[in-house]
């Protein structure tokens, strides 16, 4: 069974009914396993992921895929991390497959591009536009990284030749391999770069030996200047391929072309690479981009904050880097799960509130940084909350309710009728009555409090605190 076809069936008929831009964060890297006796399995990247989607989309995934299969009667959803890269063959490129007339520009700043890189259009994989230099952040788990793949994009092939980068899942590899190709682009467009993969490069290998055109296949590397080599320890086991990258690696290091090369281990730990790519791997520079630390957890979210311009309350970053460990893409997760919280709740999360959910989805016993154990409040009322309000403003009560249009008394207003309506979800009439105004007003506020949160941190530090009041 084409699994890949019958996946790509199922998101035809999801598509319609998901908001575009929920789709493609949450459908991206997904793909269907298999199909064991009655059940669907279908794969997400990451914990957040599936999370996710199975709180959201299971039941909408389960009707597709019935329509499609009368046979299938269960879906159950599994992390699988080869998904994470995007590049897995059991993946399908949504913006590419889907997309619309209207894309392009969104798609430009933040898709995966197919960028064609080389003159005559050869291997060239995709190079995400994100992955630049400047949108990497830079920390002790990665100095050397950094700065070797800084010094072989300014002289490729000058200095450290071949440059080999590893580390675990998810810790920057990929990104920082493709910032070297836009970054040699950018000082010199007329350099050839080409980026493949593992897969990639077997792939076309294997094609072109089948059909006997294998010199064909040699010879587009004769040109190049500059090859990025993704995932190398993939290249495992297959000699025919390897003998092929060995040959090709010779040609280029003797032209004095530069190499880089991603693995999830050393070159000395790459067994089953033949003896003699192992050991060119080896020549130059090799160094290692380890777990990031909480400082630059930290950095990374700030980042990744400012690049899609949202605002997160400074405390739920800090509360995300403490507890979001394993790898950057993890973090980014996280921080996808927090914003599309935000949207869900019209308010951000409380850090007892995204504690919770990042228990159940790390399955931890307990998050770090989080606050005592919620004091046994029940606020019903608009009054009570009126209240709160005026304590943690330190304004009177007879000022919130009262006509006074000074902006400190009109904002704790506002605030108290927004967090009565969503929160206690009290109707305007009721709200209006606490306050004395109409319901007309009553609505104008809490939108106005709802399109603020979008934009005004300082705003959002005060809704969450009385939210925190409220044992949220
Ligand atoms: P790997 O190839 O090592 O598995 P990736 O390069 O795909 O990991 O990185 C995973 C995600 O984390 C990407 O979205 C990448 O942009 C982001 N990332 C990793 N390290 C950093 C960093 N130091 N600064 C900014 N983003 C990072
Ligand atoms: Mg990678």
């Amino acid at each position: 069974m084409d699994y890949k076809n019958f996946w790509l069936s199922i998101l035809r008929r999801l598509e319609p009914t998901i908001s575009r831009s929920q789709f493609l964060t949450w459908f991206q890297n997904t793909a269907a396993l298999t199909i064991e006796n009655e059940t669907l399995v279908v794969g997400a990247p990451t914990n957040f992921a599936r999370e996710w989607i199975t709180r959201k989309y299971a039941l909408k995934i389960l009707q597709a895929a019935e329509e499609e299969n009368s046979k299938i009667k269960e879906v159950e959803f599994e992390v699988d991390a080869a998904l994470e890269d995007g590049i897995d063959p059991r993946t399908i490129d949504l913006r590419a497959v889907f997309a619309k007339p209207g894309d392009k520009k969104i798609y430009k700043a933040r898709g995966r591009e197919e960028v064609v890189l080389t003159r005559s259009g050869i291997l060239s994989a995709k190079l995400n536009p994100r992955y630049t230099l400047a949108n990497f952040v830079p920390g002790d788990e990665n100095r050397l990284a950094h700065a070797a793949a800084l010094s072989v994009s300014r002289t490729p092939g000058l200095t450290y030749n071949p440059l080999v980068i590893y580390g675990g899942v998810g810790l920057g590899k990929t990104h920082l391999l493709s910032a070297i190709g836009h970054e040699v682009l950018t000082n010199d467009p007329n350099k050839i770069v080409a980026f493949t993969t593992s897969e990639i490069f077997t792939r076309e290998f294997v094609l072109a030996s089948k059909k006997f055109k294998a010199d064909e296949f040699k010879k587009k590397f004769r040109d190049i200047d500059i090859l990025l080599f993704d995932d190398v320890q993939f290249l495992e086991n297959r000699e025919k391929t390897q003998t092929e990258l060995f040959n090709i690696f010779n040609d280029l290091h003797q032209k004095g072309k530069q190499l880089v090369f991603t693995s999830d281990r050393p070159p000395s730990e790459l067994t089953e690479l033949m003896d003699r790519l192992r050991s060119r791997l080896t020549w130059g520079l090799v160094c290692e981009i380890e777990q990031p630390s909480f400082h630059s957890r930290l950095e990374i979210l700030k980042n990744k904050t400012r690049e899609r311009r949202v605002i997160l309350d400074p405390e739920l970053l800090e509360f995300i880097a403490m507890n979001v460990t394993n790898s950057v893409r993890e973090l980014e997760s996280a921080l996808a799960w927090t914003t599309a919280q935000t949207d869900l709740l019209r308010t951000q999360p409380t850090i007892r509130e995204l504690g919770r959910m990042l228990e159940k989805i790390n399955k931890k016993e307990r998050m770090l940084g989080l606050p005592e154990s919620a004091p046994e409040i029940s606020i019903r009322t608009p009054a009570e909350i009126i209240e709160l309000v005026s304590k943690h403003f330190n304004l009177p009560v007879t000022e919130i309710c009262g006509v006074s249009r000074k902006k400190e008394f009109r904002t704790a207003r506002q605030i108290a009728m927004f967090l009565s309506r969503e929160i206690l979800g009290c109707g305007l009439a009721e709200i209006a009555k606490n306050f004395n105004r109409d319901h007309s007003t009553v609505l104008h506020s809490c939108r106005r409090i709802s399109a603020e949160l979008q934009k005004n941190e300082a705003l959002i530090r005060h809704v969450n605190a009385v939210k925190k009041e409220m044992g949220l």
